[in-house]
């Protein structure tokens, strides 16, 4: 039988915005070994600025917008919500056809009849288009029409004002090991996990890359405890499954991923996973 005490800390977990589906999750928290992250939206506001476009091959700054927002359309990515922003106005739907999202990469999708790619180096390759790396700061979306480079639109993220101190507090709290996992590029991925403290960061993974990593950490962390998963679970959905625990931002993500997850944070603040851990350990301290 399940202790009554867990149900008062699964409501009071709630009335905190922690949204615990079982109290075998809460006693998990008891007992973690290695928090995974993911970066964008997680541990990062996912609220990018436009913050320098660079275009080629006889585009403009304006044209790059323009096919950029249109092939954004239908993402719910946060780099496609930040271009459609700088763009400032609604794309026109009617300009936009055979729609599709390649995950960890970007999106291919015709516009104004043109076939335009959006989206990292890994697509550019994958598609044989000639790019010419982006020096900036930041994450670089690069972008070909009709087969052709050009240009790229640079965007830059920022860290939650609460992740540094989550972090902190987790190690304070008994976890070993704190990670990120990204696809975005190498220097966008070190630059956030230097700022955060984190103990481990693998860049430029993709979704399937990150499924691989995690059951490698999850081999790791079963020596001594339980391995969890935060994400806001665009294109993470597959990685929550993986973890002990798996939690996902309730503001951003998606309903499949707020489905998926074991664990749900209603407000998107990484330090609630440390208030999550508190009241498991006060919980059992009540149990026992
Ligand atoms: P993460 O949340 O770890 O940054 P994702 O798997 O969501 O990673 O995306 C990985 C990378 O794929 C992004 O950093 C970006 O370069 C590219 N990407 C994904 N979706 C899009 C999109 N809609 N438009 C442009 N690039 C995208
Ligand atoms: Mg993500």
């Amino acid at each position: 039988s399940i202790p009554l005490s867990f149900f008062g800390g699964i409501g009071g977990a709630s009335k905190k915005g922690i949204l615990v589906k079982g109290s075998s999750y809460l006693e998990a928290f008891n007992n973690v070994d290695t928090v995974v992250f993911d970066k964008t939206g997680t541990l990062t506001k996912g609220n990018f600025k436009v913050t320098k476009i660079h275009a080629e091959n006889g585009w403009n700054e304006d044209d790059l917008l323009y096919y950029a927002a249109h092939a954004e359309l239908y993402s719910s990515h946060p780099i496609a919500v930040s271009i459609r922003e700088a763009y400032g106005k609604e794309p026109d739907a009617a300009q936009i056809a055979d729609y599709e999202e390649l995950s960890g990469k970007g999106v291919r999708v015709k516009v104004n009849g043109k076939t335009v790619l959006a989206g990292n180096s890994k697509l550019m390759d994958a598609e044989k288009i000639e790019w010419q790396a982006s020096s900036e700061a930041g994450t670089a979306v690069y972008l070909a029409i009709d087969d052709r480079f050009a240009g790229s639109i640079v965007i830059s993220d920022e860290v939650k004002p609460d992740s540094a101190q989550a972090i902190r507090n987790l190690k304070a709290a008994g976890v070993r090991q704190t990670v990120m996992l990204t696809g975005d590029s190498k220097a966008a991925g070190e630059k956030a996990a230097q700022e955060l403290g984190l103990d481990a960061v693998y860049t430029e993974l993709l979704p399937q890359q990150k499924v691989e990593q995690m059951e490698k950490l999850y081999g790791e962390a079963a020596k001594n405890g339980k391995l969890v998963f935060v994400g806001d679970g665009i294109n993470d959905a597959p990685v929550l499954a993986c973890a002990d625990v798996g939690v996902a931002m309730g503001g951003l993500g998606s309903d499949a991923a707020i489905e998926a997850a074991d664990v749900v944070l209603m407000t998107d603040e990484p330090s609630k996973l440390v208030t999550a851990i508190r009241i498991a350990k006060k919980t059992r301290r009540i149990v026992m």
